[in-house]
């Protein structure tokens, strides 16, 4: 029996690849790439020659994919998982055929490795021993508000994913959801020469978007409430004896 491993990539700086993922790239009897194009492009930088069959496994197939992959891996093949950059599964493919492969009984393991979310984190100098990690918001502006209205109580750091065309929308609405006043981290461009960590509140971190619109890659870290705020987002419970006080 073989066994599915997904395998981090980096998120920009192609020295943080590691060891274990040089080798997997060299001996996986086949390669389950988000884009095949971006895999060779990277083995060309690594100077690795993926000796394994090649196959596409990106959103739009990874269901109907898996259960092939896992076939092959019941008869003895190492099936090697990488999206684009970082972590897969994080905002990219593969935990469809995690799922099966649990289904199915089937081992899956991970070569770990970069990631957009705890690079951010870490160098946002926000607290770290709790956080809640949100992808990407909605695209619109209404079910954006609607739900970072959902996080104006939540305690821990705050990871968001953003990209370069909708951080104007975002930094608009997190100040009018969450006030001036709560810090946060930019950190774009992460691990890649052109590496910035933008540090202050919102307001000043919403100023600084629109005086220097940032460019590239980005991660949005945002402290969780306080103790005060959280106490003033959250509807107010009532308890049973409330209740019936208040219908006496
Ligand atoms: N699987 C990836 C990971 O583990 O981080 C995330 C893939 S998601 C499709 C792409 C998003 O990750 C980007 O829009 C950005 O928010 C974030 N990201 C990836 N690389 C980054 C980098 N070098 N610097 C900042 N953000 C990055």
């Amino acid at each position: 029996q073989g066994t599915v491993v997904l395998a981090a990539t980096p998120i920009g700086n192609t020295a943080d690849a590691s060891a274990r993922l040089i080798a997997l790239l060299e001996r996986a009897d086949i390669v389950a790439a988000e884009d095949t194009r971006r895999l060779y492009a990277l083995a060309n930088r690594l100077g690795v020659h993926v000796n394994g069959r090649v196959v596409a496994y990106h959103d739009h197939n990874e269901r109907d994919k898996s259960d092939g992959l896992l076939d092959q891996v019941e008869t003895g093949a190492t099936v090697l998982v990488v999206s684009d950059a970082g972590m897969p599964t994080i905002n990219d493919p593969g935990l469809a055929i995690v799922r099966r492969a649990i289904e199915r009984g089937l081992p899956v393991t991970c070569a770990p490795g970069p990631s957009a979310v705890l690079d951010a984190l870490c160098l946002s100098g926000l607290p770290t021993d709790r956080f809640c990690y949100e992808g990407f918001l909605p695209r619109k502006h209404s079910e954006r508000v609607q739900y970072l209205r959902t996080l104006r109580s939540e305690r821990r750091t705050i990871v968001f994913y953003e990209t370069l065309h909708r951080i104007d929308d975002a930094m608009a609405d997190l100040l009018d959801v969450f006030g001036p006043n709560r810090k946060m981290a930019l950190c774009r461009e992460l691990t890649k020469d052109f590496e910035q960590i933008r540090r202050g509140t919102i307001a000043q971190i919403r100023q600084s978007v629109i005086d220097e619109p940032p460019r590239g890659e980005m991660v949005l870290v945002v402290a969780g409430a306080s103790e005060e705020e959280a106490d003033a987002a959250a509807p107010t419970s009532l308890s049973i004896e409330d209740l019936a006080v208040l219908s006496i």
